[in-house]
This record gives C-alpha cells, structure tokens and sequence, in this order.
C-alpha cells in the first residue's frame, strides 16, 4: 500500500470537516461523492475498488470527524443521555442492518440512493422554516423518521444526524442540548454503521481491500477541521452556508444519479484474487526473442514466476531453439498465440517495417484467421496443450476495416487488451521499453486498487528490440518475489481461467 497516494486528502479533509461544522451537515455526505466521483477523474490508480468501500472509507472518517464535535459538548455538559437512548434503541441496529444491505445491493443503486437523498437535502436546506419551539411526544412518525435516516446512513453514508436535530427540537428541547445529544447519537450509529462495513470490506477482500493509505489522512484532517470549525462559527452567516451547501448537494446530486445510470459497473463485481492478494499481475513477453530465453525465463524460474510467452512462430528461434521453448512451457510458462507472421496494420505512424504481404489493412479477416487457427495447431505441436491466450500484434484490431478479434475470440480463454470479465477500469497495460527497475516496480505499485490486474508486455531483455536491462527485470521479479502477499503473479491463461471461474461462480 502507497501511504503517500492520498496526501491531498490532509487538506481536503481540513477543509470539508470545516465547512461540514458550519453549515451541521455530516461530513460523509461530503466525502462519499468525493471517493466516488473526484478520485477515478485523478487517475486509475486514486479510484477505489468498490462503492462500498468509498462509503465505509467516508463513515470511518465521518466518526472522527464527530469526535471533536463530541468532547467539546460533553465538557460543556450539554449531552442529555437518556434522551438519546430511544433514538439509539432505534438507530443503531437499523443502522446495521443499512450497513449489511450495502453488501448485497449493486453499486449503482447505492450511488443513486445518495444522490436522491442530498436532492431531499438540498431542499430541505432552501426550504425549511427557522424551527418553532413547542412541546411534542415521540411519536410513530418520528420513529420511522429515525429509523429511515439511520438504514440510509449505514447504507450509503447520509442520512441520522440531518433527521435527529429537528426532531428534538420540535420537542421543546433547546437548542444546545438538541445539537449536542444529536451529535451522540451520530457518532455512536455512524460508528456501528462504519464498523459493520469495514468489516465486511475485510471479509470480502482481505486487510488490504480496506483503503487504509486513504483514512490515514482524512482522519486526521476532520479531526484538525473540526477544531477549526467551531473557531470560525458566526464568521459567516449560518443561512449563506446553508444555501451554498444546498447548491453543492444539488450539483452533486445530478452528478451522482449520471454516474449512476452511465457507469457500468464500479466494484461489487471486483475480482478477489487468490491467497488474499489484492493485485494480479500478469508478465507477458511477446515476439518469440532469443533474448527472452538467454535472461527472462531463467530469472523467472529462479524466483518460480510463472509467465505468458507470445510467440510469433516464424521467428527463427521457434526452429532453432525449439527444446528451449519445449522446456519454458514444462516449467509452467504459457506458450501464447501472436500469430505466425506477426502481420500489422502499415496505415498506422511508425509501421514503415511492415512488409507489403502482411499489411493488415490489405488482407481479409478470413486470411488473418486461417493464420491464427495455424499457430494455435503449431503452439499445440510444440507444448501438447489444449488452450491458450492471445495478443494481437501491435495491438491491431482491424483487418481491412473489420475487426478480427470478436471472430478469433472464442478459439482463447483470454486476449491481451481486452480482459474480458475484469470490471471496466480495473486492468491496465504497460509497455515497458527502457525503463528501470524501479520505474518498472511502479507500475505495480501505483495500481494495487484491489481487484486489478497488471498487465506487463515485455519484448527484449537484455538485447532485442523495445528492451529492458536484466538487472532491471529481475529487481522486478525480486520485488513481486518478496511480497507474494499483496501481488499473484501467474501465467495470463491462470489468471483469466480464474477470472472466468469467479464469474461464473466455480
Ligand atoms: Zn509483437
């Protein structure tokens, strides 16, 4: 986990805490959008694997966001106990249950939830009359007020302290102490509510599937905001705060309800990798290069990695080295599919190397797929194996304007550049070309979001062409050696079968 990744969230969280204190509004109601919407725009590596997560991710911090509010009360001696219990009789295993539900409801269902909730919220901020003060009981309405606000806290983060305040206001209370006791019942409900979904998270995925590297700046900044919170009350007018946090809510609403009817899927369906890992990563070595043979498979024998090599097969290695690739594949490496003549696109910039009988864009997708189904038969000769994956040379998908892929598709488990069945947004490519060991260890590192997959497409190691140093793949290895806990390093066909077993259940 990258501790310094979430840095910006210090003052972010400074200043949300801050403005949540102003205006009485909980601080998660602020922070759930911000995980959600702000963090994927910054980059695959800042976006969270699920929803769930950026809720409990928000809630935990909401709970000690509160806690300053909290002491600063109880010193006054404003908290009214008893007068909390019923609406934590109430609120807390409600509060739970919202927690639980959050597990079993798809992402997009807890995003537009949120966002029909701040719209209430908004206007409710424009609209509500100043509180008139008059004597009234608990009654059934306010129970189920209670109730609503307290599942919909647990489930998507917003919801217990907005309904609490007025309802003990209405009831004769003043104002001091209806703030106060609202402020203990939040923190208590928000802090079951919290700890029911980071454990679910933990159970789910694993320690490292709760974004620690995250809280540990937002805590401290909404506890540090909190202290300037109350210094800064009565600097601005209540009512202006009121109306400026309205117009946010509202902004974020329409937001919120567009991710949630356009993004596909962000997270329920993430992948769990095998052992407790949070990240595959899959090393893959294309163009059949001797200098693949002379360094990259016996630094990954020596660390027992297993890789994906794509052999084109009419390069002369495949003849003149064919026990070397016999042995690779005996060692568990995957010997993969890259056609036999390697034929691509020449239209493009930079292919001036492509020869004239092999421009993509002149031949048909019949050609190109009696190529394809001709290496697989080759692959089958050399390794005795009935299944394999694929990677499309320069990464092409057309041939003469159709695209080939979706008709060789079904001859492979899996095809490099598609992942099909990972989550959108959770695999990634790299190219590596002259790069350092630690620029290649980066890579891995700056996106272990649980549930991704890390795709390295090597070519030369140590000579040949788009090449890096051995001493730079190997720190490589040794870093995904040593910390077989956080990386499952495997062939791509292991880790796409994986994948298409968890999808369909197996
Ligand atoms: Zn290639």
């Amino acid at each position: 986990m990258d501790f310094t990744l979430y840095w910006f969230m210090f003052p972010v969280s400074i200043c949300v805490a801050t403005s949540a204190m102003l205006s009485g509004i909980g601080g998660a109601a602020l922070f759930t959008p911000i995980f959600v919407l702000i963090f994927p725009m910054l980059g695959p590596q800042y976006a969270l694997a699920t929803t769930m997560t950026a809720i409990g991710a928000a809630l935990l911090t909401e709970t000690f966001g509160f806690t300053s509010g909290f002491v600063g009360y109880y010193r006054r001696k404003l908290i009214n106990f008893g007068l909390a219990k019923p609406f934590l009789g109430i609120a807390v295993p409600i509060a739970i249950l919202g927690a639980i539900a959050a597990n079993h409801v798809p992402g997009q269902v807890l995003i537009a939830g949120y966002a029909g909730l701040v719209l209430v919220l908004a206007f409710f901020l424009i609209f509500h009359e100043k509180q008139h003060v008059e004597h009234a009981t608990l009654s059934r309405g306010n129970n189920i007020a209670t109730a609503t606000g307290a599942f919909m806290t647990g489930m998507v983060s917003v919801g217990i302290g907005e309904v609490i305040v007025s309802q003990l206001t209405k009831r004769g209370i003043p104002v001091g102490v209806a703030a106060a006791t609202s402020v203990l019942v939040v923190i208590i409900t928000v802090a079951f509510a919290s700890l029911t979904l980071v454990l679910q998270i933990i159970q789910d995925g694993g320690a490292n599937a709760m974004p620690w590297n995250l809280v540990c700046w937002s805590i401290p900044g909404v506890i540090i905001g909190g202290q300037i919170g109350p210094l800064l009350q009565g600097k601005f007018s209540q009512r202006g705060m009121e109306l400026s946090i309205a117009t946010l809510f509202f902004v974020l609403s329409i937001a919120m309800f567009f991710v949630a009817f356009t993004r596909p899927a962000m997270a329920e369906e993430t992948i769990t990798w095998p052992n407790g890992a949070t990240v595959a990563v899959s090393l893959s070595y294309d163009d059949a290069l001797d200098s693949q043979l002379d360094h990259a498979i016996p630094a990954l024998n020596k660390y027992s990695i297993n890789a994906s090599f794509y052999l084109t097969l009419a390069h002369p290695s495949v003849y003149s080295r064919l026990p070397a690739w016999r042995a690779a594949a005996a060692a568990g490496h995957e010997l993969g599919n890259h056609t036999i003549y390697h034929g691509c696109s020449a239209g493009k910039p930079g292919r001036e190397w492509v020869a004239p009988h092999l421009d993509l864009d002149k031949r048909t997708v019949a050609d190109v797929v009696a190529e394809v189904t001709m290496a697989n038969t080759m692959l089958h000769a050399i390794d005795g194996r009935e299944s394999r994956t694929y990677t499309p040379p320069c990464s092409d998908e057309m041939v003469g304007g159709e695209n080939y892929l979706d008709v060789v598709a079904p001859m492979f488990v899996a095809m490099k550049s598609r992942d099909e069945g990972m989550p959108t947004g959770s695999s990634l490519l790299f190219f590596p070309s002259g790069n350092t060991g630690a620029e290649l260890i980066r890579m891995v590192t700056e996106h272990r979001q649980s549930g991704a997959l890390v795709n390295l497409l090597f070519h030369g190691v140590g000579g040949d062409h788009l090449s890096v140093t051995p001493e730079a793949h190997e720190e490589l290895l040794q870093y995904l050696a040593t910390n077989r806990d956080i990386y499952w390093v495997d062939s791509y066909i292991n880790i796409m079968s994986y994948v298409r077993d968890q999808r369909s259940g197996n």
